[in-house]
């Protein structure tokens, strides 16, 4: 009894996965919407052009924006194994937050005040740099508790 039970809850986790599958591998996925930041408990679908999140072997992460993200990573230590996301601020789109360019110090407001723009190549960071007088360029490494604190200074 307890493995049909077991058996049961596994084929409907398998149904599940294979009906997100397709939209999941990208990062982009709509029951991403009507979620709460993990660090400031906004709801993440105001701020579609900001929401990051870090999916973890346990559990997905959403965030309004990627100074949440920081912060709440900062906090809790990323695992080499977590995918992290965050929107690119010209495409709209998520991408690969590990790999994304960060400009700070720029004119561009988000929904926390003064923020990381996620940018995905160094060519369009360099373009947000002229067109919103950025500061730095920043990869994802270099940003610790020091950038967080320094943003809108
Ligand atoms: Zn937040």
């Amino acid at each position: 009894m307890k493995n049909a039970a077991y058996f049961f809850i596994l084929s409907i986790f398998i149904l599940l996965s294979a009906c997100t599958g397709s939209s999941e591998s990208n990062g982009n996925n709509q029951s991403d919407s009507n979620q709460r930041c993990a660090q400031c408990g906004m709801p993440t679908e105001e701020f579609q052009a900001w929401r990051g999140k870090i999916v973890g072997t346990a559990a997905t992460k959403h965030f309004c924006s990627p100074r949440c993200l920081f912060i709440n990573s900062q906090a809790h230590s990323l695992a080499p194994t977590d995918s992290v996301f965050v929107t690119d601020y010209y495409g709209q789109t998520l991408i690969d937050g590990r790999n994304a360019y960060y400009v700070i110090g720029s004119d561009v407001i988000g929904p926390m005040g003064h923020d990381l723009v996620p940018l995905a190549s160094q060519q369009a960071a360099e373009e947000f740099m002229q067109e919103h007088k950025g500061q730095q360029i920043l990869r994802f490494g270099e940003v610790d508790a020091e950038t967080i604190k320094g943003l809108g200074k």
